[in-house]
């Protein structure tokens, strides 16, 4: 068949639009919306036909306004959507970090959808301020006498050198002068707020010496950062907080802490090496401590810093704080999330990511078996077995901790696994895995029992639908 022939077997757009299926997809859609959906879909027909791919092209007309639903479902898909986490990485950066649960569900929707007291004083009637629903139960649970929450930790660490040392020098260890992910620097962040970053000792070793001799008449605050996404081992010294703090004392200037992870439970318990808690900082003498919402901690995306409320009362009325303060949604989940850290075990019940860390070795073999044997009829084409595996914390916490888990792992016979992990992206419900040792795992770690159904749906599709 000539080009030209192919040309004239497009369906015409007026044509289509008396379509029953085409009729019935406008009145839901809109005209105008299926009608650029209908070019769209002949401009790729066109492609085809330029690119002489007549049995794909042949396929495609045969049911012309099917594809053209297909393409309207794509198109008013959400582009930010659900995902299956089958890494075995709790704190993913690039899938959003922290997962929320119910009661951070429960709390947001309440404030989202009708009108509070967000800054309104109940007791007085009159204008209240934002921070005071989470202050109280954030001062409580770390042990300070204030706190405040700002949009994350980067904007923490702005507004604290913006309020406390505009104008004058931070003093810090080389070893902890980091980058934090996505091109975040400590240098950089104290430079934005004005402040100048006096880097002291060496990176492998540093002594309290050094900042003592770094301290003149325009130093503004010593900073200490938990370098939590890298490790320094071998010949190395830092000096402790506590040193750092009396050092403070004694220039009476301000010592803040960056913790990166806000951790508030001891981790040792569930099979983790120690990661420095909020509370330990506090206790330790730091003035301020600054951490994420969204990682270890397992809340929403914030910024918290708590400690000295006279600190924490110059931080409120800095300028900057308007640009940077939480919603209201990110408020009621801060608060929601800090509640059950009143009761360490209903934390652990009701807070996804701890929840996760915490869930026991034979649960994730079993649910790994459960998925092994759904898998069962795709046996046939793949190699499909139930594996022990490395789970992480992730999200530049506990670097190089591993937490055992299961997995169930897929070699496939025919195609490489890079296809097979590419067609798990394009599932409905995505399914984002890892590839290691020429084979697809699924870390069940992440992997919620409620999720497998629809795994194993999808991956057997796959099979029998010879579409891999
Ligand atoms: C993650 C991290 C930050 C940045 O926190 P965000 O909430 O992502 O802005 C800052 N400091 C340290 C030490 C961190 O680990």
């Amino acid at each position: 068949m000539s080009t030209k022939e192919l040309f004239r077997k497009l369906p015409k757009v007026d044509v289509l639009l008396g379509d029953e299926k085409i009729r019935k997809l406008c009145e839901e859609y809109g005209r105008g919306f299926v009608v650029d959906c209908i070019r769209q879909e002949l401009e790729r027909m066109r492609g085809l036909i330029a690119s002489e791919d007549v049995v794909q092209l042949e396929e495609c007309l045969k049911n012309f306004p099917g594809l053209v639903e297909k393409k309207i479902l794509k198109e008013i898909e959400y582009p930010l959507k659900k995902v299956c986490n089958a890494t075995g990485i709790i704190l993913h950066t690039n899938l959003g970090r922290a997962p929320l649960g119910k009661i951070h569900l429960d709390a947001a929707a309440q404030a989202m959808c009708s009108y509070s007291n967000l800054e309104y004083d109940l007791e007085t009637g009159k204008r209240g301020k934002r921070w005071t629903h989470y202050a109280d139960v954030i001062s409580k649970i770390v042990g300070t006498e204030g706190a405040i929450a700002v949009n994350n930790n980067a904007a923490s660490l702005t507004l604290i050198f913006g309020a406390l040392a505009k104008g004058k020098e931070v003093v810090v260890s080389r070893g902890e002068s980091i980058e934090i992910g996505g091109k975040f620097r400590i240098p950089e962040v104290v430079e934005q707020s004005g402040a100048k970053l006096k880097e002291v000792g060496t990176t492998n070793r540093t002594r309290i010496s050094d900042y003592e001799n770094a301290i003149n008449e325009n130093t503004g605050a010593l900073l200490k950062v938990h370098t939590s996404n890298y490790r320094v081992v071998g010949f190395t010294e830092e000096a402790s907080l506590e040193e750092i703090a009396q050092l403070g004392k004694k220039y009476n200037l301000p010592v803040i802490m960056d913790l990166g992870s806000g951790v508030l439970i001891n981790l040792e318990k569930y099979g983790l090496a120690h990661e420095p808690t909020v509370q330990e900082q506090v206790k330790k003498g730091a003035n301020l401590v600054c951490f994420s919402g969204d990682k270890l901690l397992g809340g929403p995306q914030a910024g918290i810093i708590v400690g000295k409320k006279e600190i924490i009362q110059k931080l409120e009325h800095y300028p900057l704080m308007r640009a940077i303060r939480l919603d209201k949604c990110a408020i009621a989940a801060l608060t929601a999330t800090f509640r059950e850290y009143l009761d360490e075990e209903r934390a652990v019940k009701n807070i996804p990511v701890l929840h996760m860390i915490a869930r026991p070795l034979e649960e994730l073999k079993a649910q790994a078996e459960a998925l092994h044997a759904g898998l069962s009829e795709c046996a046939g084409m793949a190699e499909i077995l139930v594996e022990e595996s490395n789970s992480m914390v992730g999200g530049g916490s506990l670097p190089g901790e591993k937490l055992p888990s299961y997995a169930v792992t897929i070699r496939l016979k025919d195609s490489s696994c890079e296809e097979l992990a590419e067609k798990m992206r394009h599932f409905s419900t995505p399914v984002i895995a890892h590839i290691k040792n020429d084979k697809v795992w699924l870390d069940m770690r992440t992997v919620m029992p409620e999720d497998l159904v629809d795994l194993i749906d999808h991956i057997r599709e796959l099979f029998t639908n010879n579409s891999i």
